[in-house]
């Protein structure tokens, strides 16, 4: 295992983790559908990207098909 050979210092810590933030995602609206989508990736509610519909959607998924 490796070992540090000099102790960080709480400053030399701090200053390395002063760039580690997380940033907020930044969400824009569905042209198609209005639904807030990631930047540049289809849209998780109608499939759309760019004004065509790339993934096709299905209306409604049955959970309890197995039930009957
Ligand atoms: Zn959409």
């Amino acid at each position: 295992m490796a070992v540090q050979q000099n102790k960080v210092s709480k400053s030399r810590r701090n200053n390395r983790r002063a760039h580690d933030a997380l940033v907020a995602a930044n969400p824009n609206e569905c042209p198609n559908c209005g639904e807030l989508k990631r930047p540049h990736h289809v849209c998780a509610a109608c499939g759309h990207y760019a004004d065509r519909e790339v993934v096709a959607m299905v209306d409604e998924v049955d959970l309890d098909e197995d039930a009957a």
